[in-house]
């Protein structure tokens, strides 16, 4: 590989021909300020477009500043990254970008963990001497996000996020000059748009442009109304991330402590969205285990591949662009779907609450789950099974607000019977753990025999798309993953082409899967980040007496109790779903 050699800051650094002065630095810690770039190394996404100039860079003998991400390292070069031509540089930069910003911090969602807001403190900007015409856009509120473009800065992120790794095209550039902005088209709202709501365009934009819709005061209302019973599921991604919101490390796992603090905050029964995985399991794996059969005694109108159903994100996805292929999905609800459905039957009969008085508060990495359970199919005589989602970032500032000190509490156990769960449930967090839960089971029903090494290696790891096949006692299973929904394209597009091989296919919308959902804490594009919640979540799935969704003592007693068999009669009723046609949002946007 041909390399080149330069001095960045007087320290000498190597570098494969092609790389920018910004990754040049990075690799010898010398990290420049930029508000546009953005890159998840590991898995291949990047944004450079080099608008906000914030990372210009001195290279000597010539005349301008050049921006560090959009200029190549070549051979000899000497870089100033600091000196004062630099500094005053990008001060400058800075005013001007903040000329055309409301000063509304105080009350801003995004206040603390604000990348200008950020670097405004370090760089000691004190006074904006520029006076001129601010934008004054409407905000936009869709059941999952808020757009308040008068904060947007045109780093276009989240152009990069929805049309590049998501290939959704909800958002893009519109206009010219001042009034240029990032928005669906013809400035229409994000609800009448194709957006999936996965949230990717939240992760990474730098300001309080795009934000989560905050469920914290619906949530503190039902906490303090008497004739209210509130009871709180958690998903399995949100306990490898909520640590970092309280400084400790990524991947630090907090599940006792979570458990703690939300007794704390006034839950009367602290449940695990686990328990709501291995419902799935059940569900989801019989229904792939009935259409395998079919297929296998010659039926030729059995759908396969099956694709999993547990993220709404995806769901939504495929709603709008695969309008032809409603039927390939499982039927199986998402977790946080099946927790509610029988939170509100069974468990609020056991306990003899009216379901209208039991309010379900689910915490997850997500904020298509906002939308989910919002949906019509998922209410009964419009009562929503669950009644308020919040993200993981929502309950660390619920935390903080209460004065809760996170870290000095005891770790607590999840209250019984709906927190209950298995090593298969809290794989769901991360991208393959869904497909490897639902083969653990499968797996000893179909073949009888014991599965005696459950860790399915092949079907871990980042790559976009993954591909394994699994022996179930002399029956291959071939097993398709994506996570990102232009990977998840990809893998349809074959299915549809009729070149697609496998029997299975998980898809998660967002990269890394629910791990790097949309609510989860900022990780500013660290994939390390990722990869350290991901192995935080194998380690409580290892640390798991049981490991296997059917062999979950209080999901098997729901069966016997209550639920039948799966996918039996009343199964279907509270645990499967259908999918509509809305093929029609997208074409409305792309006209
Ligand atoms: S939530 Fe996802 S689909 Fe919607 S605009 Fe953002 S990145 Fe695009
Ligand atoms: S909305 Fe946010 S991410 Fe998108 S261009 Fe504006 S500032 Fe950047
Ligand atoms: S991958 Fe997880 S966090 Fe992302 S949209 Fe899907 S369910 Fe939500």
């Amino acid at each position: 590989m041909e390399t080149v050699k330069l001095t960045i800051d007087n320290k000498t650094v190597e570098v494969p021909k092609g790389t920018s002065i910004l990754k040049a630095a990075r690799k010898i810690g010398i990290e420049i300020p930029t508000l546009c770039h953005f890159e998840l190394h590991k898995m291949s996404i990047e944004n450079k477009p080099g608008g906000c100039r914030v990372c210009v860079v001195e290279v000597e003998g010539r005349k301008n500043l050049a921006p560090a991400c959009a200029t190549e390292a070549t051979d000899g070069m000497v870089i100033n990254t600091h000196n004062i031509r630099v500094l005053n540089a990008r001060r400058t930069v800075l005013k001007l970008i903040i000329s055309d910003h409301p000063f509304d911090c105080l009350v801003c969602a995004k206040s603390g963990s604000c990348e200008l807001q950020g670097l405004a403190t370090k760089f000691g900007i004190r006074d904006i001497p520029y006076q001129g015409e601010k934008s004054t856009y409407r905000k936009d509120t869709s059941p999952s996000i808020i757009r308040d473009v008068d904060k947007c800065i045109m780093c276009r992120r989240c152009e990069m996020m929805c049309n590049e790794v998501q290939t959704v095209g909800a958002l893009s550039a519109v206009n010219r000059g001042f009034k240029a902005v990032v928005a669906p088209a013809f400035e229409m709202d994000l609800e009448k748009s194709p957006c999936t709501y996965c949230g990717q365009c939240v992760s990474v934009c730098p300001t309080g442009a795009l934000t989560e819709v905050d469920h914290s005061n619906d949530v503190l209302r039902a906490l303090s109304n008497r004739s209210k019973t509130v009871i709180v599921q958690t998903a399995p991604a949100v306990r490898a991330a909520l640590g970092e919101e309280f400084g400790l490390e990524p991947g630090t796992s907090v599940t006792g402590k979570m458990v703690a603090a939300l007794r704390r905050l006034g839950f009367k029964y602290v449940f695990d969205t686990n328990f709501g995985a291995d419902l799935t399991i059940m569900e989801e794996g019989t229904e792939l285990l009935n259409r395998l059969n079919r297929h296998l005694s010659g039926d030729n109108s059995v759908k396969l591949p099956m694709l999993t159903s547990c993220c709404p994100g995806w769901v939504n996805f495929f709603e709008h662009n695969f309008p032809d292929m409603l039927d390939i999905p499982s039927t199986a609800k998402s977790p946080q779907q099946m927790f509610g459905a029988i939170a509100k039957s069974y468990f609020a009969e056991k306990i003899g609450v009216d379901r209208k008085d039991l309010v379900v508060v689910s915490i997850m990495p997500c904020l298509a789950k906002k939308y989910e359970c919002q949906r019509d199919e998922f209410k009964v005589d419009g009562n929503p099974d669950v009644d308020y989602s919040m993200s993981t970032r929502e309950l660390a500032h619920f935390i903080k607000q209460a004065n809760i000190d996170f870290m000095d509490l005891p770790d607590e156990e999840f209250d019984n019977p709906l927190g209950e769960s298995t090593g298969a449930g809290v794989i769901f967090a991360n991208t393959g753990g869904v497909i490897e839960a639902a083969c653990r089971t499968a797996y000893e029903l179909y073949t009888g025999k014991t599965l005696d090494n459950v860790e399915f290696n092949t079907l871990r790891g980042m790559d976009g798309i993954r591909s394994a096949t699994i022996d179930f006692d002399g029956l291959p299973i071939n097993i398709g993953i994506a996570h990102g929904l232009a990977n998840a394209r990809k893998l349809l597009n074959d299915i549809r082409a009729g070149k697609s091989k496998f029997h299975a296919i998980e898809i998660m919308a967002c990269p890394g899967g629910c791990i790097g959902g949309g609510g989860q804490p900022f990780h500013h594009g660290d994939s390390d980040v990722l990869t350290s919640r991901a192995r935080s979540i194998y380690a409580e799935d290892a640390g798991k007496p049981l490991r296997k969704s059917h062999l979950n003592p209080h999901i098997q007693k729901l069966y016997d109790e209550f639920l039948g068999e799966p996918c039996g009669h009343k199964s279907h009723e509270l645990l499967h779903t259908t999918y509509f046609d809305r093929s029609e949002e997208v074409a409305i946007h792309h006209e």
